[in-house]
């Protein structure tokens, strides 16, 4: 008795783990095994391992990503969607299928569900699976793997969201986690985003607010940004650097309008003058590096042939191991040369290639007549802010505009 209990249980255990081999090489083939598809797709008739797009919910799911762009909140837009009686995920499974929802739940939307459509990398085209699992055999409670554990796939079946989209929200959720929320539950316009230029700590949101006479709150047209380590510490630590918001909104839109026109009129110029503020070798030199590569690419070709020539006749003679060795030395050598330019070819290529998808961006705001959060974040990384002096009986400042891929450009 106790001796088949002991075999049911290695049965058991055996087929549990024959199965999930299976599971995990479909994972890997990058085949999406879910129950069913997430909201936005449907199952392919022709192979239910593959997703297509369903027409009658990816909208939806487009929708949702725009409104977390426009900056709005998990529970705004989970709010709106209950407001516009959205159907739930949940509810459209069950519909699909005809049948009522045996839980009665998942009638309306929480900003936990926005929040998982939001980071779930299907949209984008990519398989993300192996991400919960039994805790063993026996026990069937489904738990979160670490996310070394997860199996990812690139590029499995048609994204719904473009990568800009994707990495727009990426943004905003790291902005928003370093910015607090105001009593109203906006972010302030530039939270996140403002440093210090003297003591590089972070600026604080100053909106003042005006109770009226029946109790509500008002906002004041005045708002500012301080250095965080003056409101900590006082005037010891740092100073005030006291930045009014509509100048630097001022400040900033010119510079961007500046940067767009100059996008437009003298695109290689523009190109020409961050890659030399950005790094010492120019167009120039990587061409000679270019060159350079390929005649290391034709001497190591050389080098394996005439190694192979040593070898097929057969001569191993005393003058052979020496030609050898000779040419053995010399392929190490251009390996390890051909290695570091690549990596500065591949360095610069990069950097080239961030300059141009600047430059597409940016050239599209010539004209732009206001500021909103989705483009500030669409645009630029961090803007430092000096403070106030007197040169020659006038007060400057300086603010450095750090743009998305290219950084600062001096001006
Ligand atoms: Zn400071």
């Amino acid at each position: 008795m106790i001796l088949k209990n002991v075999m049911n249980d290695l049965y058991a255990r055996d087929t549990s783990a024959k199965i999930r081999a299976v599971k995990r090489s479909s994972f890997q083939a990058g085949k999406y095994v879910g129950c069913y598809a997430p909201i936005g797709y449907l199952k392919s008739p022709d192979d239910k391992h593959i997703l297509i797009p369903d027409p009658a919910t990816a909208p939806l799911v487009r929708r949702i990503f725009d409104m977390r762009c426009q900056g709005l909140s998990y529970r705004k837009i989970a709010t709106t969607l209950n407001e516009e009686k959205v159907s739930t995920p949940r509810d459209l499974y069950y519909l699909q299928k005809g049948m009522v929802n045996p839980r009665q739940d998942g009638g309306y939307w929480q900003a936990q569900t926005v929040k998982a459509i939001l980071r779930n990398e299907v949209y984008i085209g990519h398989t993300v699976q192996n991400k919960t699992g039994n805790i063993s055999y026996k026990v069937h409670k489904q738990v979160g793997k670490p996310e070394a554990e997860w199996i990812r796939v690139e590029g499995t079946h048609e994204p719904l969201i473009s990568m800009e989209v994707w990495e727009l929200v990426r943004t905003i959720e790291q902005q928003n986690a370093r910015s607090r929320t105001q009593a109203n539950g906006e972010t302030a316009l530039f939270a996140g985003l403002l440093y210090c230029m003297d003591c590089g700590s972070t600026m604080r949101h100053h909106g003042d607010y005006h109770k009226c006479k029946d109790g509500t709150p008002v906002r004041s047209t005045y708002e500012s940004y301080l250095c965080n380590r003056y409101c900590c510490g006082g005037k010891d630590i740092c100073t005030a650097h006291t930045m009014n918001q509509k100048v630097l909104i001022q400040v900033v839109l010119t510079d961007i309008r500046m940067k767009a026109k100059q996008a437009r009129n003298d695109p290689s110029g523009l190109i020409e003058q961050i890659q030399t503020q950005r790094r010492a070798s120019s167009a120039e030199q990587m061409k000679q590096t270019r060159l350079l590569l390929t005649a290391i690419e034709k001497r190591l070709a050389k080098l394996s042939r005439l190694t192979q020539a040593i070898y097929e006749d057969k001569v191993m003679g005393r003058v052979c191991v020496q030609l050898m060795n000779r040419y053995e030395a010399e392929r190490a050598d251009k390996l390890e040369q051909r290695a570091h330019l690549s990596g500065e070819l591949e360095a610069y290529q990069q950097e080239t290639d961030d300059v141009q998808q600047w430059m597409k961006l940016i050239r599209e705001y010539a004209k732009l007549e206001e500021l909103d959060r989705p483009t500030l974040l669409r645009l630029i990384k961090r803007i430092e802010v000096g403070e106030k002096k007197v040169e020659d009986g006038c007060t400057v400042r300086d603010i450095k505009i750090h743009y998305n891929f290219v950084g600062y450009i001096e001006a």
